[in-house]
């Protein structure tokens, strides 16, 4: 029930406690309309404290640890089980929580039930290896788990990007303390409450929602946090990269991005407008693998910018519960705001509008943070506009005049997250494929997402990768064993 509802604060989950955290009160809006969805009470330092012990205690007393893999992924499939009996609820939720639109909330739903059913499974056919032995001596590379790890999670894709880190950190035998976003701390709270009421014993999973540089930052230096799963913003992860060099402590870093899409001169053309639009402009562009940086071959440039340009201010902005919608409101005013100084930063370097630039007009929007879908051209891709990650619904687009110049400035960047390939040509998609620098490329087709297949940025984009069965061994410490099987005692000691 939402608090809305009910007029109260809205408890948090210190080490599998439910209680008003003692630190300073927040509200969560509603970002369609501004209204309060929830207030809550952060946790103070030592409620950050006391969570993290309890977490280190459950870990070391609860059993979880000790049970056997096929036993813990009974427990995590049960997990997708609840989320997916609840699934309806739990995306008008996110869907208030982060103002998405409806159908794309019931996707992080349903992609949380899969990632938690996933990671069941690699839970339980995870092979530990025999390994050739070089002596009198039998070798096993084995693995355990880490103790206290912590999630930290941004405000675009709740319950999706939490499930990437707990359901494997759990998978792998871990307690889990998991820092939302201030702004959306409510999805974190329904998953950690189906994981207990799943079995996953109290204690193992903590919410501690507040400001990252306090609770985030507290959590980070915490020494018995043994590792930190991070996603959120590149100065945000160079920042905990610090933090963990000095506490000699391993991190993935899920960062920011400012992805190239490249249409080639023989590219389907309805396939790639759909592609591209859906590239940037799905999730309001606030998605670090959004296709913000536009390539068309020079020969198809207007052409395709006229398709594009009309189907981009053809699209359905508005209400997030209405099934139609396409593009939802912004997350908070301040983004919004600081969307508008990009694209008048851009404007004012020389580029020029194609669509957009402003907020939709109409009673629809006075109350929300909407903006429309925005291009700009007439830019350099060195200019600051497509340098830097906007996190919103603009995409700025050039011409390029062969496959030199585009791969020289598709690389320019320093990110390398995602990158889109157009083409009928597939020896060209292959070869521009392999030089391209970015974690994910994707052919024909864009921003489409497999828990099977492992996910991470290049360069400031990131470091480390989410996903696959082998995602679970970030969150476990590789261990070597040595089985003598000498017949006499070793010798150097005669
Ligand atoms: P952010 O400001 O870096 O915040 C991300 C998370 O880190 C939030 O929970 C935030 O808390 C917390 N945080 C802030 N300062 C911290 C500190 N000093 N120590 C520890 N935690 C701290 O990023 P954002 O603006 O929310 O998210 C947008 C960014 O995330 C974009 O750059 C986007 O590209 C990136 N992103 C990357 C991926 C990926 O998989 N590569 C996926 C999604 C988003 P509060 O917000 O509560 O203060």
């Amino acid at each position: 029930m939402l608090i809305t509802e009910r007029n109260d604060l809205l408890p948090i989950n210190i080490g599998g406690e439910m209680r008003l955290g003692a630190g300073s009160e927040s509200s969560t809006l509603y970002p369609a309309t501004g209204e309060v969805v929830a207030r809550l009470r952060a946790p103070s330092l030592e409620d950050v404290n006391e969570a993290i012990e309890r977490a280190d205690h459950a870990f070391r007393t609860s059993g979880w640890a000790q049970k056997k893999p096929h036993e813990r992924a009974a427990v995590l499939y049960r997990v997708a089980q609840i989320i997916r009996e609840r699934a309806e609820p739990l995306a008008q939720r996110q869907r208030l929580d982060n103002g998405k639109p409806i159908s794309e909330t019931r996707n992080l739903v349903a992609s949380a039930a899969g990632t938690f059913q996933f990671f069941a499974a690699a839970c339980e056919t995870l092979e530990e290896t025999l390994t050739p032995a070089r002596g009198d001596y039998m070798t096993m590379s084995v693995y355990e788990p880490m103790g206290v790890v912590a999630a930290i999670t941004p405000w675009n894709s709740p319950i999706a990007s939490e499930a990437q880190k707990v359901a494997p950190a759990l998978a792998a035998g871990n307690a889990v303390v998991i820092k939302p976003a201030e702004a959306t701390p409510l999805m974190a709270l329904e998953l950690a409450a189906i994981c207990e009421e799943a079995g996953v014993p109290k204690g193992m999973l903590s919410v501690l929602p507040g400001r990252g540089s306090v609770i985030g930052d507290a959590i980070t230096k915490h020494p018995l946090v043994k590792r930190v799963s991070f996603t959120g913003g590149t100065s945000t992860g160079k920042h905990i990269a610090h933090i963990a060099a000095d506490k000699m402590m391993p991190v993935s870093l899920e960062l920011g991005g400012k992805s190239a899409t490249m249409v080639l001169a023989d590219a389907d053309l309805d396939h790639a407008v759909n592609g591209v639009l859906f590239g940037i402009f799905s999730s309001s562009g606030e998605s670090c693998i959004a296709g913000s940086r536009l390539f068309v071959a020079r020969e198809l440039y207007a052409p395709f910018m006229d398709r594009l340009s009309q189907r981009a201010a053809a699209l359905r902005v508005g209400d997030p519960a209405d099934e139609r919608t396409q593009m939802g409101p912004l997350i908070t005013a301040k983004h919004r705001e600081s969307i508008e100084g990009y694209v008048a930063m851009g404007l004012g370097d020389g580029a020029t509008l194609r669509t957009g630039g402003k907020r939709p007009e109409g009673a629809l929007y006075e109350r929300g943070y909407y903006y429309s879908p925005t291009i700009l051209e007439g830019v350099q891709n060195t200019d600051a506009i497509c340098q830097q990650e906007i996190f919103g619904p603009v995409l700025v687009a050039m011409p390029f005049d062969n496959e030199e110049a585009l791969l020289e400035q598709a690389n320019n960047s320093v990110y390398a997250l995602a990158a889109g390939i157009w083409t009928k040509d597939y020896k060209r998609a292959w070869r521009i494929g392999r030089a391209v620098q970015a974690g994910t490329v994707w052919i024909n087709t864009y921003k489409q997402f497999s828990i099977s297949t492992p996910f991470g940025g290049w360069r400031d984009s990131g470091l480390g990768r989410e996903k696959g069965r082998l995602g679970i061994l970030q969150y476990m410490e590789q261990k070597a064993m040595y089985w003598g099987l000498n017949e006499q005692p070793l010798g150097w000691a005669n």
